[in-house]
């Protein structure tokens, strides 16, 4: 078996300052056999779609990878266009030196990639599969479960694997899976697809996986699956509404070995999860109730900025929840990870011990110039611990990862200890914080700039009941009321509450 590897992973905020091959470069760009050797690697820089596949191709018995481009960055704003094609140049030439010496290909996606001209970046690169190795070239793409489902994505592939736990956990899982499915494939199984996409763009924060609306739609759709031995994989796309597209909306996916199958789970899907419409709603704390709760609380909490997410575009830098964390006074609490390069520079220069004016988002660089969110906010501190900022994720999404987050500051500003990067990551691994030393469970509070990967990361010391989701303004606020959608189709849930949707008519 001669299996082709490539991949285009990075989930876009159109509202967020564009992308640039840097992004890339600084989280992981891997070519050639690099995408194998990386994928056996004991600390991996590809999230786990590719080492799961790899693991599992090797377990399988003798097979020939071919690896051509694996690239992933951390989410952002749509990529520049330049950088795309640039990519598009390489998997193209790789896939046409690879013509007729292949027989299958594994494509790792994410599903909500904007460039700073297409919509759908990852239709591009699937379509340009299909147009090099031809229709019948067995592919097999896997996506993050916040993908949005483009018609192209779901025609030009053979099956459609998506996430199916967030916090994402399941990545190595559904990456052998995809090398289960395309092994099948490769022994003459036909695969169909059918795809039912709803006018639900659900907040981040009501798609998690281990309770609620879309934790019982995705668990129906495996039950079902599991009923059924023509079906190979059930997909229930969440979506990511920022990405702000014309095919924005959750997806139901199915792949079966026959048509009518694919069609009749993916209906009787797509009903069940508009029945549970009216449940995918955000449900925030005010930021004044943070604080108090901050201050009162008998038990420790973590405090997630979700309208800061890193994880979503945000850019991991606006003050609103240090602000009023310090100016109220609350001690014994972690803050993190702040992306600001330039303090973390100065940090590094001043040397441990150093007290100083700690001056966030200051007006020059190119920082403060973001977004509308990132304001400047200065208070007394102290550098408490320096690092270089290389990091080996410990638990959640980034376990096992290899990180980097540039030159790393903790500062003590009063009772709160915040740490800075100079790479922006989302806070979602206690290794971010601990690595320099500061101890979590001593903490009272813990305040992420993460909207759900922190549960993960975090679960050893915040249960589901100690944790706050905070409504502060931001890039990635749930409360999508606030955004000026350009390409989204309305009306779409929960914006528009006269939404209807009836089930296609099948042809
Ligand atoms: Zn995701």
């Amino acid at each position: 078996m001669r299996i082709a590897l490539l991949g285009f992973s990075i989930e876009c905020n159109r509202f967020a300052p564009p992308a640039t091959q840097r992004d890339f470069d600084t989280r992981c760009w891997v070519m050639g056999q690099e995408v194998v050797t990386d994928a056996r690697a004991a600390s991996p820089k590809a999230l786990g779609e590719m080492p799961g596949f790899v693991a599992d191709m090797d377990a399988a018995g003798p097979w020939e990878p071919h690896g051509i481009l694996l690239a992933m960055a951390e989410p952002n704003g749509p990529v520049e266009h330049a950088a795309f094609t640039r990519m598009m140049a390489i998997w193209q030439d790789g896939l046409e030196a690879l013509r007729g010496r292949v027989d299958g290909v594994y494509c790792v996606l994410h599903g909500a990639g904007l460039t700073t001209e297409l919509d759908d970046p990852e239709g591009a690169l699937q379509a340009l599969v299909r147009e090099v190795l031809g229709p019948d070239m067995p592919l097999v793409c896997s996506y993050d479960l916040h993908g949005n489902v483009s018609d192209a994505m779901v025609r030009d592939c053979d099956a459609f694997i998506g996430y199916r736990t967030n916090p994402h956990l399941d990545m190595r899982e559904r990456g052998a899976e995809s090398a289960q499915i395309l092994r099948r494939l490769l022994t003459g199984t036909k695969a169909h697809r059918a795809l039912r996409r709803l006018p639900i763009v659900a907040p981040t924060v009501s798609l998690l996986t281990a309770q609620g609306p879309y934790a019982e739609v995705i668990d129906l759709g495996q039950a079902w699956a599991a009923e059924d031995a023509r079906i190979l994989n059930v997909s229930v796309m969440g979506g990511f509404a920022y990405g702000d597209t014309p095919f924005n909306g959750m997806a139901v996916v199915v792949t079966a070995t026959e048509q009518n199958a694919a069609e009749a789970l993916a209906d009787r899907l797509a009903l069940a999860a508009w029945e549970r419409r009216d449940r995918f709603v955000a449900k925030l704390t005010p930021l004044e109730e943070a604080v108090r709760r901050a201050r009162q609380s008998a038990v420790p909490l973590a405090f997630a900025d979700v309208a800061d997410n890193p994880g979503g575009g945000g850019r991991g830098n606006t003050m609103f929840i240090l602000e009023a964390f310090h100016a109220a006074g609350i001690a014994e609490c972690l803050v993190g990870i702040i992306h600001d390069p330039l303090l973390a520079e100065e940090a590094h220069r001043l040397g441990r011990g150093a007290r100083f004016t700690a001056r966030f988002n200051r007006p020059q660089g190119t920082l403060s110039a973001d977004d509308a969110f990132s304001h400047p906010f200065a208070a007394e501190a102290e550098v408490v611990a320096l690092s270089d900022g290389r990091v080996t994720g410990r638990r959640g999404i980034y376990g096992g990862t290899a990180m980097t987050l540039g030159p790393t500051a903790a500062l003590r500003l009063g009772g709160i200890t915040v740490v800075v990067v100079s790479i922006r990551a989302q806070c979602a691994d206690p290794a971010f914080f601990e690595h320099l030393g500061l101890d979590i469970g001593a903490a009272r509070a813990v305040v992420v700039k993460s909207r759900g990967h922190f549960r993960g990361g975090f679960d050893e010391f915040f249960g589901h009941d100690q944790i706050v989701e905070v409504d502060a303004p931001g890039l990635t606020s749930p409360i999508l009321t606030r955004f000026a959608w350009t390409k989204l189709q309305r009306p779409m849930l929960p914006i528009d509450p006269e939404t209807r949707w009836v089930l296609p008519p099948r042809g």
